[in-house]
């Protein structure tokens, strides 16, 4: 413990995420690394590159979803 530190080794160069066309980086399910600035097309919750958890939007994204199906009642 202690050795591990949350840096960049650029393993996230061959994992790094094209900005999609109109549309939210999170929607299509790229994650944010804090630690590397980037964007990561990557299925697991931690960096491959620098162990950190990834940020992702898609708890938010599904209840906004939940909400906009919601019958409207006035
Ligand atoms: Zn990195
Ligand atoms: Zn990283």
């Amino acid at each position: 413990m202690g050795d591990q530190l949350m840096v960049c080794r650029n393993v996230c160069d061959n994992i790094k995420a094209k900005k999609p066309n109109g549309t939210s980086r999170y929607l299509v399910g790229q994650k944010r690394c804090q630690t590397c600035c980037v964007f990561l097309k990557y299925d697991g919750l931690y960096c491959p590159c620098c162990n950190m958890r990834l940020r992702t939007k898609s708890r938010y994204i599904k209840l906004k979803e939940l909400v906009l199906e919601l019958p409207r009642i006035h």
